[in-house]
């Protein structure tokens, strides 16, 4: 007979869906996972009981409102924990629980964004003497929703892209179509007027640190997906790579030097195998950052181009180079740090 394991307490609060144990201590308590009722739901706790067939009753389930019941591998199923079941089902529920918990917990991370409608006007276009002169291809302008508006006079001389997510628009990047001389020009007289300057580039203001510039394109075909900072850098990635004839290698733009735990998730949940991030050189501390504190999920790699260099600067050559000598957590910590 196996040795009955003390349930520690802070598990039996924090832990399944939450839970409490029942009056008699036999039962962990908490919310059914089907009917999302409350303090109906019972998961028998480690017992040497068996029940009506013979097994070991430790985790078998019941919600007293829906009815639904069972053993604890359905219950493992139902919540997306299927990994955690052992050949030995009725093993040490406690280390599943526990499981269970610290994956809840992840799942309280707010993922949620607030979305942004594309620009009043906005039409897509499939050509723009600005991004034919920066040798844009025509899939690019598919991929991105290229567009502009002629409505408003604030956007005129833009274009935009929009963002996509799971089918949906919801945010935009709007790039300036002037050269720097004529745009800081024009600045120096608005600022004589007292009139707001002109940006280069500008966002939506909604979630964008919650959001990804290319995350539709990633498939179930990914492996590898390219992390850049700016949606132009991206635009040089997938152009320089061709991108847009590779489902195996996929590029996103993250609107700034930083991946927050959401982006990564995103990448993450499609299955993706391998990270490559390439922010400049600048960015080096964050990027170690990111090596520590997400390097056990997926294989992640660092890479800095030449001379802190833009993927719009370099040729095809060097940006295959830096993305060959993409260096594992522990490597670029060393390499890297070293230099520091
Ligand atoms: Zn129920």
């Amino acid at each position: 007979m196996k040795a009955k394991i003390k349930f520690p307490e802070s598990d039996v609060k924090s832990g399944l869906m939450p839970c409490k144990p029942n009056g008699s201590g036999s039962h962990l308590l908490g919310k059914c996972p089907w009917c999302s009722k409350q303090d109906h739901f019972y998961v028998q706790r480690s017992t040497d009981k068996v029940d009506k067939k013979g097994n070991n009753a430790t985790g078998n389930f019941t919600c007293k409102k829906c009815g639904e019941g069972g053993r604890i591998k359905k219950l493992l199923w139902k919540l997306g924990l299927q990994h955690l079941i052992t050949t030995k089902s009725s093993g040490n529920i406690f280390e599943k629980l526990g499981k269970i918990e610290k994956r809840l917990k992840k799942k309280d991370f707010d993922d949620s964004f607030s979305s942004a409608e594309p620009p009043y006007g906005y039409k897509r276009v499939k050509h723009h003497w600005y991004l034919e002169q920066r040798g844009i291809t025509k899939e690019q302008y598919e991929i991105y929703n290229v567009g502009t508006t002629k409505i408003m006079s604030k956007w005129k001389d833009y274009i935009f892209f929009i963002v996509r997510d799971e089918g949906k628009d919801v945010a935009w990047v709007a790039r300036h179509t002037a050269d720097r001389d004529w745009i800081n020009e024009e600045n120096a007289k608005r600022t004589e007027q007292g009139k707001r300057k002109l940006l280069r580039y500008e966002n939506s203001t909604n979630d964008l640190s919650k959001l990804l510039l290319g995350y539709d394109e990633i498939t179930e075909n990914t492996v590898t997906v390219i992390a850049v900072e700016g949606a132009f850098s991206k635009v040089a990635v997938d152009k320089k790579l061709k991108l847009y004839n590779n489902e195996k290698i996929k590029c996103v733009c993250t609107f700034g030097k930083s991946l927050s735990p959401t982006q990564f998730r995103k990448i993450k949940g499609k299955g993706v195998q391998k990270l490559i991030i390439m922010y400049d050189g600048d960015a080096l501390g964050d990027i170690k950052k990111y090596l520590e504190d997400y390097s056990s999920k997926i294989d992640l790699y660092g890479t800095r181009l030449p001379d802190d260099k833009d993927p719009d600067d370099v040729s095809l050559k060097v940006l295959l180079e830096a993305i060959r000598n993409k260096k594992r957590p522990l490597d670029y910590k060393m390499t890297e740090l070293g230099r520091l």
